[in-house]
Formats: C-alpha cells, sequence, structure tokens
C-alpha cells in the first residue's frame, strides 16, 4: 500500500500535452503554435544579439566568486534597475519601494500571493477572464479562492486581490486602453483593491518598453494605490531558463516598505533561500549599458515587427480566400499570442486535417508562423471555419 493511494491523476498542462501530441505526429507540414516562447523566421530559438554580448561581458567579469550565494532578495543591481525599467523617471519613490529578485515571473507571482494571503488575507483574488492558466494554479497553491473578473459580475470585498496584466495580454492581445486604466484605477480606490500587476511581456508588443509601462507608472502617479508587480524577463530578454524576475512593491510608507522588505525575505528563505545568479548579471548588463541598452530595445524592435508581419499575412490570406468571419482581431491584437476565436471543434480539424497544433482555447503563438506557413495556417483555418 502507499500513502499516494488516493490521490487521483492529474491531467497533463495543456501547453505540455500539445508538445507530446505533436513530437508523435510523422508530418512535413507539422507545425506548433502552443507555449509562449519566441521563434526567429527560421523557428529556431533565439539568441538576443544583446544578450549574446552581454554574456559574455558576464563570462569575462566573473571571478573566483561566481558560483557563491547572492543575498535573500537577490543580486540588488538586478532589482534595482529591473524596477527603474518600470518606474522610468517616477523612480523617485525609491523608499517606498520594495525590490525582491525572484525565480521569475512565476516565482514572483507566487511569492507575491503567499504574501498577500498572509497580509492582507483577501476573501478572493479577481483574476481577468481567460489569463495565464498558472493564476488559477498559484493563487489556489497560496489558500486564496480564485474568482473570475467578468463584466457582468465584479462583487468584491475591501482587501480583494485583482490581477491585471500590464500590457500584451495573455492569451487575448488586448489590453484596456488609457481611459479604461484610469477606470480600473477609480474602482481599485473606491472598492478598496489591492492591484497586483503581472508583467511578462514589458517592450514585446510595440518595442518600447517605456511606453508599455504606462499602466504601472499611471498607478503610481495616482499616489493613492499601494500595489504589487510581477517582472519577468523571460521573454522580452529570452532568458527563458535563467529564470530572471523581479517582484515589487509600493507601500504607503517608507517603514510600511521596511516590514515588507523583511516579511518578503522571510518567506523567500523559507521558499528558495535565494535566487540564481548568472541570467540575473546577464539582464543587468543590459538594463546597465547605455549600448547595450540601446541595441536590445533594437532586438525587440525585431520581434515585434516580426510577430506583426506574421499576424498581416495570416490575416490578408483570410481575406483572400474570403473566409466567413471577422478577423480584424488577429491584426489588431498585441504581442505574441492571438486569440484566434476558433472553437475546440475547429481547432480538433486543424489538428487532424493540417497537423497544426494549437490550444483547444483558440490561442496562437505568432512567434510559432513564418513567411512559409503563415498562409499555410489561414488556408487550414479557412477549411476549419467552412
Ligand atoms: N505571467 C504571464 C502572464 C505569463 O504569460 C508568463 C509566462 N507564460 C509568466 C507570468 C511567467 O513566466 P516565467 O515564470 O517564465 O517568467
Amino acid at each position: 500500500s502507499s500513502f499516494s493511494e488516493h490521490l487521483s491523476p492529474v491531467p497533463l498542462d495543456a501547453v505540455y500535452s500539445l508538445k507530446e501530441g505533436f513530437s508523435a505526429v510523422n508530418s512535413e507540414s507539422k507545425l506548433i503554435l502552443g507555449s509562449g516562447v519566441y521563434r526567429d523566421e527560421e523557428l529556431q530559438p533565439w539568441v538576443l544579439p544583446s544578450v549574446k554580448k552581454a554574456d559574455e561581458i558576464v563570462a569575462r567579469s566573473q571571478g573566483s566568486d561566481r558560483f557563491e550565494y547572492l543575498p535573500i532578495r537577490g543580486y540588488s543591481p538586478f532589482y534595482t534597475a529591473a524596477r527603474d525599467l518600470l518606474f522610468g523617471s517616477l523612480g523617485l519613490k525609491e523608499n517606498r519601494t520594495v525590490s525582491v529578485h525572484t525565480v521569475a515571473g512565476t516565482g514572483a507571482n507566487s511569492l507575491g500571493a503567499r504574501f498577500l494571503k498572509e497580509t492582507i488575507s483577501p476573501s478572493a483574488v479577481w483574476v481577468p477572464d481567460p489569463t495565464w492558466v498558472n493564476h488559477h494554479n498559484i493563487w489556489s497553491l497560496a489558500g486564496v479562492e480564485v474568482k473570475t473578473l467578468s463584466r457582468m459580475r465584479l462583487n468584491p470585498e475591501r482587501g480583494d486581490v485583482i490581477v491585471l496584466h500590464a500590457c500584451a495580454h495573455n492569451p487575448t492581445g488586448v489590453d484596456p486602453t488609457k481611459e479604461q486604466w484610469r477606470m480600473i484605477a477609480s474602482l481599485c480606490e473606491s472598492k478598496g483593491l489591492f492591484p497586483f500587476f503581472d508583467c511578462a511581456y514589458l517592450g514585446f508588443a510595440s518595442g518600447d518598453p517605456d511606453a508599455e509601462a504606462w499602466a504601472i507608472r499611471y498607478f503610481a502617479s495616482r499616489d493613492t494605490l499601494e500595489f504589487a508587480i510581477v517582472q519577468s524577463f523571460s521573454k522580452n530578454m529570452g532568458l527563458y531558463g535563467e529564470r530572471v524576475g523581479a517582484l515589487h512593491f509600493l507601500a504607503a510608507t517608507a517603514d510600511v516598505a521596511l516590514t515588507i522588505k523583511g516579511h518578503l525575505s522571510r518567506l523567500q528563505r523559507g521558499n528558495i533561500s535565494q535566487p540564481t545568479t548568472r541570467g540575473a548579471m546577464i539582464a543587468t548588463t543590459i538594463l546597465k549599458s547605455p549600448d547595450l541598452y540601446r541595441e536590445w530595445l533594437l532586438d525587440l524592435k525585431k520581434v515585434s515587427t516580426r510577430i506583426r508581419n506574421m499576424r498581416k499575412l495570416m490575416y490578408d490570406e483570410l481575406i483572400r480566400l474570403k473566409t466567413p468571419g471577422s478577423w480584424e482581431h488577429l491584426r489588431t491584437q498585441i504581442g505574441m499570442f492571438s486569440y484566434t476565436g476558433l472553437t475546440a471543434d475547429q481547432v480538433a480539424t486543424i489538428r487532424t486535417d493540417s497537423h497544426i497544433y494549437l490550444l483547444e482555447s483558440g490561442r496562437i503563438n505568432v512567434a510559432g508562423l513564418n513567411i512559409k506557413n503563415a498562409a499555410y495556417m489561414a488556408r487550414a483555418m479557412d477549411a476549419a471555419v467552412r
């Protein structure tokens, strides 16, 4: 007998099971548009040229201390540079911000969730519908009830948390307008909600991190809200496996910030003791060198331009084919993901007939397309919706 006998099996995560199905298929034309990793025009992983250079600089500069432990809150040049990237010239609020270097965006989400469960003990966390699937998992693990935000139903209690995608919403690629952000901020104030920004794609949608940090800076500039920000460099620096991220809190006063700092350190100590070094040093090298920073912006521009071009190729082919339905959203959504609007049945048809693997929700990773196959994808969609 086993202690674990009573456990029921857990289905494989949708993105990972898609990969398994894809690997098993033998077809020249097969294509996968599942997980959120950027691919270049050859559909290969892309090491950003700015990252490659920074990596070499880090390698040259590290000495015999390179495998030493970092402090509990991580590499301080990293989390301060990361924070400055978010706040820009608003960085003045330094003594009211607390930053922790985390195990990428996932680690920042879970550290933040755990901390808020302990401190404000929300009756619920409100997440967008749909949202990154792991939000549900992470907040449930922290012991907070997850409720979904929808236009029809928002009846939070004071002290509830609201998860907001700072830019390039995953999976829909649709962000609030500035006017809507102002309304959301007012709502948080009047209802006493705690905003929890998840910022996993800064700069990815347009190549301009300053423009994409607008919502965060706006919330900070109102000076009436305390909030948290999760920041990931997995996508915008392509540092996926290096696990580079940060969690920031903007507190009402410097005293509160200091206390939060102590508690985050305590939780971090229990969770991971300290984060990893190398990727954070690479990110810091880019953020602190004006030349590399400029080069990184060019890399981001290249990414966002390629993604936009693929959106257009797909869209143009659907229009050429006079595919039933409206497809404007494919062009106007921003970021790496597109919510196609395909139904689960249509997704299954596309998989069987054209060997294109996308998530049942109809979300595709546009970076999985290139000049050779974008029109093929559009033709597969055309066949499936007719
Ligand atoms: N938040 C969102 C919205 C994401 O899409 C992702 C990555 N898919 C993450 C956080 C976390 O990514 P990572 O842990 O690799 O930084």
